[in-house]
């Protein structure tokens, strides 16, 4: 079946490329409404934006949607893989800025309160994609893929010239707590060179080495006072930024994905080349046995990790 909050949910913060503050209420919503987000800090016209792949405008920095209307909303890929990770199909996302709070630069703010408000189970099954055949895109040196599985399963490459990225893999099944155990916590990074270039060009104003972003200069590590989270934090932040980017399918995905080098950009190309290849994808309606193979299905507060319960 599929859920929603119990209750309503705010979190207050600052952007991470705008650097503007913004209050996000995640409010419960009813079956087959999907994830929305609306801007209550905008009087007039449309200002309700779908969480959906058609809406995304590729930047290569986070994840924007943009509605016919121009209203837009950044930086959506955390909140929606925290949603994912906790099997959350419904919620109406109020936003009274340009961008979702960056938190602490991973998911784990969003998951321990989502879950401390509790999951409320609708009576309408959910609706689900089924990959069918193989589709692949590639650009500038990275690649894409999604194969069909009964599951959905992330495998994640990178290679980074800082010797404390170098190269780094994982691959995970994201059934059920997967994404609360093993991704959520992952922060937001990049390389100290990066953050300059942003900042010249107007973006990451809000970001705060160790504070909401991990910062690689090289072999120096900006990761705050209790250092990384994970040896392999940033290819983790990757796979929750590729699930983040997968539940703008508009519904769970029955997928493998395989990322090498991937980002934000190039898995909302993989979204469209999957809809748009005839026969790639189909929607299904999903049964007890497929429902209970979903991310988040059945997760407990108890599987969450300690450091994650704990409010930071
Ligand atoms: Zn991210």
């Amino acid at each position: 079946m599929q859920n929603t909050l119990k209750t309503s949910v705010s979190f207050d913060g600052v952007g991470l490329h705008s650097g503007k503050p913004a209050r996000m209420v995640l409010h419960p919503a009813p079956a087959n409404h999907g994830i929305r987000f609306k801007r209550t800090d905008i009087a007039l016209g449309d200002t309700m934006i779908p969480a959906r792949w058609d809406f995304v405008e590729r930047t290569a920095l986070c994840t924007r949607l943009v509605n016919a209307a121009g209203v837009s909303v950044s930086t959506v890929e955390h909140i929606m893989a925290a949603l994912a990770g906790c099997g959350v199909h419904n919620a109406l996302i109020e936003l009274n800025g340009p961008e979702v709070p960056i938190m602490d630069g991973s998911s784990a703010d969003f998951l321990r309160e989502i879950m401390a408000v509790g999951i409320e189970r609708l009576s309408t099954p959910v609706r689900a994609f089924e990959v069918l055949k193989p589709v692949t895109v590639e650009a500038n040196g990275a690649q894409a893929t999604l194969l069909p599985c009964d599951r959905l399963k992330i495998d994640f490459n990178i290679d980074f010239a800082e010797e404390a990225i170098g190269q780094q893999s994982r691959t995970l099944d994201l059934r059920n707590g997967a994404f609360a155990r093993e991704l959520c916590d992952s922060r937001t990074f990049c390389r100290r060179v990066d953050v300059e270039n942003m900042q010249a060009n107007g973006l990451a104003l809000g970001g705060v080495p160790g504070r909401n972003a991990v910062v690689f200069d090289g072999a120096v590590v900006q990761a705050g006072d209790q250092g990384l989270r994970h040896s392999d934090e940033p290819v983790r932040h990757k796979m929750l930024d590729a699930l983040g980017d997968l539940a703008l399918a508009g519904g769970p995905i029955f997928g493998h994905y395989i990322g090498d080098k991937s980002g934000h950009s190039l898995t909302n190309t993989l979204l469209r080349a999957l809809f748009a290849e005839p026969g790639a994808v189909r929607e299904v309606v999903c049964d007890a046995v497929m429902t209970a193979r979903l991310p988040g299905q059945g997760l407990i507060w108890s599987e969450i990790p300690e450091q994650v319960r704990q409010a930071a």
